[in-house]
């Protein structure tokens, strides 16, 4: 959700705090803010607005120092303010604190603290955590480490922390638990993060710190420890990750960056897993898990926002080429419902981010009642990651942009393999089919090129109807899942009220919407649903909507109706997603830019929802 970052080192720590925080500004946030040391004297700067507006706010102030924490925020616990911006001083000021999470007993541990005279200056959670720790430090007369050892065990929520003192002016002690946080090991110095991308410029060789740990981390040293007070070996990894791949390379935005990697992404996804020569399609995670596929009565999947419509797609194509019962939901219900999860159903989590809070606390529950856990992640090393039993990464790359685009198409191309190899493994998917379907699936980069060759014509269907205050958006089977993902877009890009309906159910509602103002989408490639979705279009037709569809090339029929078509390759229904979400994903790109809004960054959104 929000980022933190931390240095300690012989750098000067501000500007390698600022850039990381800039980094990090694709998760979402409403503030930022600082702490510095510098001779036992402690420097917090803050303010609400961008990490710009906090740079530009401390000009001419006393920036020197070679150790510091700075965090972005998005508030879960009062106001965006400067006042409720983190870093947090304890009462005494002796401590500052970031934290990225939410610390559920806040309250009943704020009255304990006002009980005894505490005050606070802010409405956070984070500040009476950061009090409670300092109350726990006095009272026991111990040392820092002790004494969040103490609090921690106390503490109901999600967190990642970052403390320090001048008691101690060279250390930074951090801890996490559901909130993610990674080490970066350099020569003399160390870099904190919430992902590795403030890091990569620094170092390669990385620790990702695990729940319930806490790091002591000096210039020269990493200690890490359980909430036991007991010494844990830490895990260096190596980042494989170029610090390329999240700067923008000459494009506007990140996102259009990110629907232009598309064909790159989803061939790396593809690469040396869809072996068409040999009809093979390797992939470890399934094959060492084949029993628990094969004999699953029942596959639940587990996602939010897009993740959920790829979980869609990957409904109707497991269930028609593996023939096994699937449910689609969302993360945030079925932890919550009581869910009917036996031993031998088989969960799939779609997360980009891997941290996804509610899919997170969803797996937990539903491995601890026997289920099998298969995640399909973007991120490397992330939390979902961890927990699953099995796995297969999207390697889409980082994703800047928050409206996902590329690690969407990364998560299709991982269920579509799936399916094939479970549906072949299991005898429900003929040989020929297979085989062609391998084939389909090897062609998809270079046909996702051909859409991206030219965008001229979706920028001008997007400039006719930027102003349209609401758009339907409809398809049928594969494309129903694709029909939301597209409303979902332009909603958060372009602040546009969109609805995404199966076509046909439109007769049962939303047609009484229809008028000549309403653009309504269809995503109508020629499949075995298309003389259906003709008939739906010549409805709206005839009620005089406006229809922009997207159509199969050398099609005539459909853009013979439509007022505005955007053109996509022919491929095979069950993978034809793969091509007819990009004409989407551009549209709501392109509709967001001609209001002039930030896509990248939309307001209220952010990148990876760590909290629930
Ligand atoms: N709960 C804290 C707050 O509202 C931290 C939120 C965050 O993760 O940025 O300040």
């Amino acid at each position: 959700m929000c980022g933190i970052v931390g240095y300690t080192g012989h750098r000067e720590a501000f500007p390698v705090i600022v850039k990381g925080l800039k980094r990090l500004e694709y998760r979402g946030y409403d503030s930022s803010g600082v702490a510095l040391l510098n001779n036992g004297q402690l420097n917090v700067y803050k303010k609400k607005g961008k990490v710009s507006e906090m740079e530009e706010s401390v000009i001419g102030k006393d920036l020197h120092s070679h150790i510091g924490i700075g965090h972005t925020r998005w508030a879960t616990h009062g106001e965006p303010s400067d006042r409720n911006a983190h870093p947090h001083q304890s009462q005494s000021g002796e401590l500052a604190m970031i934290h990225n999470g939410i610390i559920e007993n806040y309250a009943q541990i704020k009255q304990e603290l006002l009980a005894k005279g505490y005050t606070f200056k802010s409405d956070t959670d984070t500040e009476v955590l950061l009090n409670f720790i300092e109350d726990i430090k006095k009272n026991n007369n111990c040392g820092l480490e002790e004494a969040l050892r103490i609090a921690l065990k106390r503490i109901v929520g999600a967190y990642c922390i970052l403390l320090i003192s001048p008691e101690d002016p060279e250390t930074i002690i951090a801890a996490r638990k559901g909130s993610p946080l990674v080490i970066g090991i350099g020569k003399g110095e160390h870099f904190l993060a919430s992902d590795a991308s403030p890091i990569i410029e620094y170092t390669k060789e990385v620790v990702y710190v695990n729940d319930y740990e806490i790091a002591i981390i000096r210039p020269d040293e990493l200690i890490l420890k359980n909430l036991g007070n007991e010494k844990q070996t830490p895990f260096i990894q190596k980042l494989d990750m170029e610090l390329a791949a999240i700067e923008k390379g000459g494009y506007e935005h990140f996102m259009l960056k990110e629907i232009h990697e598309q064909p790159d992404t989803i061939f790396d996804c593809l690469r040396g897993r869809l072996l068409v020569q040999t009809g093979q399609i390797m992939m470890g995670g399934i094959e060492n898990n084949l029993d628990a596929f094969i004999h699953a009565q029942r596959i639940i999947i587990v996602a939010c926002g897009t993740s959920w419509h790829a979980g869609l797609i990957a409904e109707y194509l497991i269930e028609e080429l593996c023939r096994i019962p699937v449910e689609v939901e969302y993360a945030s219900e079925f932890r919550y419902r009581n869910p009917v999860i036996n031993k031998g159903d088989v969960i799939i989590a779609i997360s980009q981010s891997g941290e996804t809070a509610d899919t997170l606390v969803a797996l937990e529950s539903a491995k601890e009642k026997g289920a099998f856990i298969f995640g399909v992640v973007n991120a490397v090393g992330s939390s979902i990651a961890r927990l699953s039993h099995g796995g297969a990464y999207t390697h889409s790359g980082p994703e800047i942009g928050v409206a996902s685009t590329k690690a969407f198409t990364g998560q299709l191309a991982v269920l579509s393999m799936m399916a094939l190899k479970i549906g072949r493994a299991k005898g429900t998917l003929d040989e020929k089919r297979y085989l062609q379907l391998m084939q389909d699936l090897e062609t998809i980069p270079e046909k996702v090129k051909e859409i991206l060759n030219d965008t001229s014509n979706i920028e001008r269907i997007a400039e006719k109807y930027k102003d349209a205050s609401d758009f339907l958006f409809l398809g049928r089977g594969y494309n129903f899942p694709v029909a939301l993902e597209g409303a979902l877009k332009l909603k958060e890009i372009s602040y546009i009220h969109a609805e995404g309906y199966p076509a046909a159910e439109m007769k049962h509602g939303p047609i009484a919407l229809v008028d000549e103002k309403l653009p309504v989408v269809f995503v109508a490639t020629k499949d075995s649903y298309y003389e259906k979705i003709v008939s739906n279009v010549q409805e709206i037709k005839a009620r005089k909507g406006k229809v922009i569809a997207v159509a199969t090339t050398g099609d005539e029929i459909i853009p013979g109706m439509a007022d505005d078509v955007m053109f996509v390759p022919d491929a095979d229904e069950t993978i034809a997603p793969l091509l007819s979400v990009v004409p989407l994903q551009l549209l709501s790109y392109f509709v967001g830019k001609a209001k002039g809004f930030d896509v990248d960054k939309p307001r209220n959104l952010a990148k990876s929802v760590t909290v629930e």
